[in-house]
């Protein structure tokens, strides 16, 4: 064990009076641990934030602004330090790890000087019509494993620049980064704006529960966000939910095989797969299905999976031992199912929890590793020979995130796209997220949006004033 965080509850790290192991998933041992906030701690985090949010910062844009940007320049120094972290606790290479880390430094200065829209929609002798935002009071704001720190600083960037307050609450997975995020970002805000809970899934329940929350932000799971949703009704709690997603991509017969194999792979395996909007199933012209498989495998049996630490590595372990057997099943289960396994197939033998990535080929719809979410290093390659039928398969789902189309053909491309239903639907790449554009899903993949102005609204509520002028 080499070191234990703290709660951030009113200002103060708090050490907890429980705690439970994090585990490094290159080694599968545990390395740290994490404090378990109890119910007195939630209450306690809970009314701090409402107290912030009743003082002067729901209030004070301008100062909102200026703490937004200390905090990207206090993230920013260090992101070295929370780097690793987040490669010890999350399994990805460092160089990414950090990477991650900066990304969510420049996130913060972006919302910075993000506008917050004020309309006014009628102006004359008589009378003014205006529309303003107005925060929502305390968020809890709860996030998953796959990218602690992006995750949770996309959902305070937005509530802090339109004034809410947070209480946040990391996977128990990869809580370390984020209660350092806390102990960084604590010499810099209004004692309770941010308070930074570890905890399990328990806590997110009781979170999500509590009578003072006004805002729910959450991204996971489609199960998590389900009991989310009951959970905010009584109350009628806001809720943003950015879920699951089972991306399909859609290769068209004009593409060059070596060109779009590398931009396919890495839309598939990046994060060794554990991202909601990764390439999920991949469907294939039966005329490109060959090159494209032998291409794709070439590249699955040269990549170098490894301990994030280690120089050269390009894909970490799965995060965790239940996601981790949750892969080797579905692909157990494909090969049952007939498929071939072109690339992979089975876990490295070494300790932690690595799976090399893996291909599979000959199953289509009715088996797991296609209808469901893998979150992991398996794709399976389906082959189709009519594009009206891979449309058809790609939109029978219950997900709806991300989806791509792959040719040669630009406007044919994007004409394709355009009928995925799904909440970003790419040409020639995946993944891409730069232009600040809306993020979210249709269907169970979730409900609202984050990023940019459309992830400003979801932390505000409407107000018209109406004034008679004359
Ligand atoms: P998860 O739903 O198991 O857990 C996410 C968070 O919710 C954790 O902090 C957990 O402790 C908490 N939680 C669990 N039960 C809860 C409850 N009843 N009430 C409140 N909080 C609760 O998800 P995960 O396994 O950590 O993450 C993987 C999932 O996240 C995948 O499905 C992935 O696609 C999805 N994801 C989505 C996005 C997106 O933006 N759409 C981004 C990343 C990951």
């Amino acid at each position: 064990m080499t070191q234990s965080l703290s709660h951030l509850i009113d200002g103060e790290l708090v050490a907890g009076r429980r705690e439970f192991d994090v585990v490094n998933p290159a080694t599968g041992a545990p390395f740290a641990r994490c404090p378990d906030a109890t119910h007195g701690e939630v209450d306690a985090a809970m009314g701090a934030a409402a107290r912030a949010f009743a003082g002067d910062w729901s209030r004070d844009e301008a100062a909102r602004r200026r703490t937004l940007v200390a905090m990207s320049e206090a993230l920013g120094a260090a992101a070295d330090e929370i780097g690793r972290l987040v490669c010890l606790e999350q399994g990805k290479p460092l160089a990414q790890a950090t990477g991650e880390v900066r990304g969510a430094a420049r996130l913060l200065k972006r919302y910075a000087e993000e506008p917050i829209p004020r309309e006014i929609l009628r102006e004359d002798q008589k009378v003014r019509v205006m529309v303003v935002r107005k925060p929502l009071g305390v968020t809890a704001a709860i996030t998953p494993w796959n990218y602690p720190v992006a995750t949770l600083v996309a959902k305070i960037g937005p509530a802090f620049v339109t004034g809410n307050t947070v209480v946040a609450k990391p996977s128990p997975f990869t809580p370390l980064s984020s209660l350092a995020l806390g102990a960084v970002f604590r010499a810099v805000v209004p004692r309770g704006t941010l308070n930074v809970l570890g905890g399990s899934d328990e806590v997110g329940a009781w979170m999500t529960a509590h009578p003072q929350v006004r805002k729910i932000s959450f991204t996971g799971s489609v199960p998590t966000g389900k009991k989310i949703m009951r959970a905010a009704a009584d109350d009628l709690k806001r809720v943003t939910l950015e879920l699951g997603g089972n991306d399909p991509a859609i290769v068209l017969p004009d593409v060059d095989a070596a060109q779009v194999a590398p931009r396919l792979f890495w839309g598939a395996f990046t994060n060794s797969g554990q991202i909601c909007i990764a390439i999920k199933r991949l469907y294939v012209h039966e005329r490109a299905y060959r090159p494209v498989v032998e291409a794709l495998a070439a590249m699955a049996r040269q990549v170098k999976v490894g301990d994030g630490l280690e120089g050269g590595t390009e894909l970490g372990p799965i995060n965790n031992r239940p996601q981790f057997e949750r892969v080797q099943e579905l692909v157990d289960d494909a090969r049952r199912a007939g498929g071939t396994i072109e690339a992979g197939g089975a876990p490295l033998a070494r300790p932690g929890y690595f799976y090399p990535p893996t291909l599979v080929t000959g199953i289509g719809e009715g088996v797991r590793l296609v209808d469901e979410e893998q979150f992991g290093t398996a794709l399976p390659i389906i082959p189709y020979s009519d594009v009206e039928d891979a449309l058809a398969q790609a939109n029978r789902s219950h997900y709806g995130l991300g989806g791509s189309v792959w040719t040669a053909d630009i406007a044919r491309g994007e004409e394709i796209a355009q009928r995925l239903e799904c909440g970003t639907a790419w040409v020639n790449q995946h993944i891409e997220t730069g232009a600040f554009a809306p993020f979210g899903g249709m269907k169970w993949s979730g409900i609202g949006r984050e990023n940019g102005r459309w992830g400003i609204e979801e932390f505000c509520d409407l107000q018209v004033v109406s004034t008679r002028l004359a």
